[in-house]
């Protein structure tokens, strides 16, 4: 059996690496001249940095399976981490009992009774799931009353989904909610090196079992029909058996042909694009890993201080800010020279932190990536692409099939394996239909017999 995947992020690269240790010969195909797609790295002096932040949550069980089979989970730092809310240019911790009362952005009553609902959506309700239909921007006045809703809850959509905050089902806000602190404290993790270790270990692994990854080769078209997929790659027709595509939906949309499309269901879906302007400083900037930054005239919707997580010291004792900007990759804020992005953030930067110098700021970059978080509708749960598109030998592990998880690793992990779970099913049901019938059944003892075998 042939099979093609499709992309060559984490869940391409778990998707080769499964199918390879099954002995399948298997081919990756990436676009791009590197590996490990959302989750990329920069080389800095020496060092391999995340273009966009990324830390491990203890309760991401997938990435923690697999970075147990890779024998990788020594090399994990867990750190306890807290988070900020600047609202109006005012500063907030906001991780305890005692911040939520302190919280100065809401009147007494409201910080009760946002107490109360995070109680409620944390430890009540156990069961989201009915809340797919129903628009988290109703849900949350429901559950917190309107005055919250607008001081936070709606800055914070508008900071990840923009214009399009409304679609978006609560059953993600819910599910979001409950995915972090396993326990009551806060911890992050990062293997040391960066995400440019795990890959490199998929891709010793993949090589070591006989299979092929091919950088620079973007497939530019999809066929299916009854037996199996042809692919165009660099211009030529190259035919598989199975083919499992990890690419962002509307990528996938673009190139499937016309059959293919028709058969795989939400054919249409947005997404939200994001710019990181990633500053790189001598000194410290916050105490707190991720400030969100609501309500304010600031150029970014957040800060986050990878820092807090990763070592300094293992990276030439510097500290990395990420000032990331959610928004549609066809907009103007995501178009936005280089240059002024970088002014704007180091400018915002002074004016909320009077510590904050410039002249801190040894280097800057800015990475932009246009298919991020896909814009959930209501009632997605009915819509949600199935791992195998039906009929086809074509499998999807795509982002747009998270719901209601979160995009990461471990979302994109667990998809692979449901897709490469798919592959398996659907062989052996064709296997078993290949099945002899018993009043069929072939006399061993003749030679025809073993011949039509
Ligand atoms: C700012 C930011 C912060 C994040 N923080 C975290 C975090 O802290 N923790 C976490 O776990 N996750 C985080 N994520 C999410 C995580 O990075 C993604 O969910 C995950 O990397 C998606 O992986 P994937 O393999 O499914 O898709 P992708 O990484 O998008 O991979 C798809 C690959 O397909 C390739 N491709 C596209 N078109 C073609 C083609 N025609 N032919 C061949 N190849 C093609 C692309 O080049 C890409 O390499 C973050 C993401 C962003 C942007």
């Amino acid at each position: 059996m042939r099979t093609a995947v499709l992309g060559g992020g984490i869940a391409g690269l778990t998707a080769a690496y499964r199918l390879a240790k099954r002995g399948v010969d298997v081919t990756l195909f990436e676009a791009t001249d590197k590996l490990g797609g959302l989750g990329g790295w920069f080389d800095y002096d020496g060092h391999r940095l995340d273009k966009w932040y990324h830390v491990l949550l203890d309760s991401d069980d997938h990435l923690l399976g697999l970075l147990g089979e890779l024998n990788l989970r020594e090399r994990i730092d867990w750190s306890e981490t807290t988070m900020g809310f600047i609202v109006g240019n005012k500063h907030y911790p906001f991780n305890t009992a005692v911040d939520l009362l302190k919280f100065g952005a809401l009147n007494p009553i409201d910080r009760v009774r946002t107490g109360m609902a995070a109680l409620y959506i944390t430890k009540l309700l156990k069961n989201g799931k009915p809340l797919d239909e129903e628009p988290a921007c109703k849900w949350l006045v429901r559950v917190f009353g309107r005055r919250v809703y607008e001081a936070i809850w709606e800055p914070l959509l508008i900071a990840k989904f923009g214009d399009m905050r409304d679609r978006i089902p609560a059953y993600w806000v819910w599910n979001t909610l409950n995915r972090e602190k396993n326990g009551s404290q806060e911890v992050k993790g990062y293997v040391r090196g960066g995400n440019a270790v795990i890959v490199d270990r998929l891709v010793e692994e993949i090589e070591k079992a006989g299979g092929r990854i091919r950088l620079s080769t973007p497939v530019t078209s999809i066929a299916s029909d009854a037996d199996g997929a042809t692919l165009d790659v660099a211009d030529a027709p190259v035919r598989f058996d199975n083919v499992i595509s990890t690419l962002p939906f509307s990528r996938m949309c673009k190139i499937a042909d016309k059959a293919l499309l028709e058969k795989i269901p939400q054919s249409s879906i947005d997404y939200q694009g994001v710019v990181n302007v990633m500053l790189m400083t001598r000194n410290r900037l916050s105490k707190h890993y991720w400030t969100a930054v609501v309500r304010s005239d600031l150029p970014f919707q957040g800060i986050v201080e990878t820092t807090h997580v990763v070592r300094p010291d293992s990276i030439g004792n510097r500290h990395l800010l990420y000032l990331m900007n959610y928004c549609r990759p066809d907009s103007d804020l995501y178009k936005r020279g280089d240059a002024l992005q970088v002014q704007d953030a180091i400018e915002g930067l002074g004016r909320l932190y009077p510590d904050f110098r410039e002249d801190s700021v040894t280097d800057a970059y800015v990475f932009r990536a246009p298919y991020v978080e896909p814009v959930w509708p209501c009632g997605y749960l009915a819509q949600r692409p199935a791992p195998r598109v039906a009929d086809t030998h074509v499998f999807l592990a795509t982002t747009a099939q998270a719901y209601p998880m979160v995009t990461s690793w471990n979302t994109s992990i667990k998809l692979a394996d449901d897709a490469v779970a798919a592959i398996t099913t659907m062989d052996a049901s064709q296997s078993s239909q290949h099945v002899v019938p018993a009043d069929r059944a072939i006399d061993p003892t003749t030679t025809s017999g073993a011949t039509a075998l």
